[in-house]
């Protein structure tokens, strides 16, 4: 059986493009960057899709070849079409795993599936350390005690999320403020990461801890069960009405 997990890195691509700086950092986008580096995983395969493509390139066809979807989102969230954003609740509803990175926390994608506010304090330019405060889960593997990143946008609570069902990192920045900075969910058979670090002004995807978070974070939203048809009530027969089970 093939067990390469099929990985789908999107980023909207603007950012990248717009400002020289944020260029320099990721010449070939964010999606560039971590499709980079997930390449160099002999069980990963991975594509990209942007903003700009049709139907955000997010098609049908490629949702269904997709075990993981990689998802980082900010300037143009309420451009973002409804109808690719139900989409990709039904396919983590039916299994495919989603990785919401950064301000993908305030994606219609991430809204719908979680359902609250989605709401969080932020400030430009801060400091953060990244504790890691659930060191037995999947995603913690090999991970440090705490990662420090130099620079990085403060997000801060209260986090207006629905309760976790794990939360792996906890963020503190300079400012004083604590984060929820990688917490799972689960939405029918789909398994979400939600993970803060990773601002564009900043390289926070060249961090070899980061990048090793995410993979981790790949193979744990991997599907373990993969539906075809969209989650809906089924009506059954009560066998023992049929007389087929009668003793
Ligand atoms: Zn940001």
């Amino acid at each position: 059986m093939d067990k390469t997990i099929r990985v789908t890195v999107w980023n909207e691509y603007v950012h990248e493009r717009e400002y020289e700086k944020i260029k320099e950092i990721y010449p070939e986008g964010i999606h560039g960057c971590i499709a980079g580096f997930l390449k160099e995983e002999a069980d990963i395969a991975v594509r990209t899709a942007t903003f700009d493509m049709p139907e955000h390139g997010l098609t049908e066809e490629v949702l269904c070849d997709t075990d993981v979807l990689i998802f980082w989102s900010h300037a143009k969230q309420e451009e973002f079409s409804d109808e690719v954003a139900e989409r990709i609740k039904e396919h983590v509803q039916m299994g495919m795993g989603l990785i919401a990175l950064h301000s993908a926390h305030f994606s219609k994608v991430l809204k719908k599936l979680l359902g609250t506010s989605m709401t969080l304090k932020w400030r430009h330019g801060d400091r953060e350390r990244l504790w890691c405060i659930n060191p037995a889960h999947p995603i913690a593997a090999g991970i440090p005690e705490q990662i420090e990143l130099t620079q990085e946008e403060m997000y801060g609570e209260y986090f207006d999320i629905p309760k976790p069902d794990d939360v792996i990192f906890s963020g503190w920045f300079s400012g004083g403020e604590v984060f929820r900075s990688g917490c799972t969910f689960t939405r029918g058979c789909g398994k979400i990461f939600y993970f803060q670090p990773g601002h564009e002004e900043y390289p926070i995807y060249y961090v070899p801890e980061i990048q090793q978070i995410i993979k981790n974070a790949v193979r744990f939203c991997a599907p373990i069960q993969r539906r075809k048809q969209k989650m809906e009530c089924i009506h059954v027969e009560n066998p023992y009405e049929s007389g087929a089970n009668e003793l």
